[in-house]
């Protein structure tokens, strides 16, 4: 297996679908490489797109907020997108780019290797869940994924566009981390810490 290095330098020319055209740059993803919590959003924004980074704008405010709430700052997890290029405008991704970006997706999951995936919104979700599952739905419930766990939640653009920090849905994104953060007290100690036993 390749580094995650390797892997993102790989990612930074990437043509496969035709969001390639109007990047600044690929944003590929930021954290811990070896974190046990990984946060998939949709795809980068203006400010991502600019900054090479993903979540540094508003929404990545907002994330940055409710991580501090549960004791976590953004360094100690890795966050990244279902789709690397920003779509123009804004506008959702389409079927045919998330496939094209899958494979790199797929890899950054295999290399990072958490424990805990919170999908945010309903592309991310969707990518895990399947193409009918809708967030309000499933939201705050742990789902097994490939020996992980799964917690979808919403999009923290939805509560910025929707009712902001006094709303329910600002509840039910607290409520949700707070169960992020009870899957990772409870997760599985690393082999090296169960050999120490002995
Ligand atoms: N919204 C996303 O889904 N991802 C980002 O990186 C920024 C905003």
């Amino acid at each position: 297996m390749r580094t995650i290095e390797e892997a993102a330098l790989g990612a930074s020319t990437c043509t496969r679908c035709r969001l390639s055209q109007g990047r600044t740059q690929v944003v590929y993803g930021v954290g811990d490489p070896n974190a046990d919590l990984m946060f998939i959003g949709e795809g980068p924004g203006f400010h991502e797109d600019k900054q090479g980074e993903p979540f540094v704008g508003p929404a990545g405010q907002l994330l940055n907020q409710v991580l501090g709430e549960i004791g976590l700052r953004r360094e100690q997890v890795y966050i990244n997108n279902v789709v690397m290029c920003r779509p123009p405008g804004n506008r959702d991704p389409l079927p045919d780019e998330i496939e094209a970006c899958k494979p790199w997706l797929d890899e950054r999951i295999e290399l990072i290797d958490p424990s805990v995936v919170v999908t945010l919104g309903n592309w991310a979700t969707r990518f895990v869940l399947g193409p009918r599952v809708s967030i309000s739905r499933v939201r705050g419930q742990r789902f097994p994924w490939n020996g992980r766990t799964v917690i979808p939640t919403f999009h923290p653009a939805a509560i910025l566009h929707g009712g902001g920090q006094a709303s329910r849905q600002m509840e039910a994104l607290r409520s949700d981390f707070r169960e992020v953060s009870r899957a990772l007290a409870e997760r599985p100690e690393p082999v090296e810490e169960q050999l120490g036993l002995f």
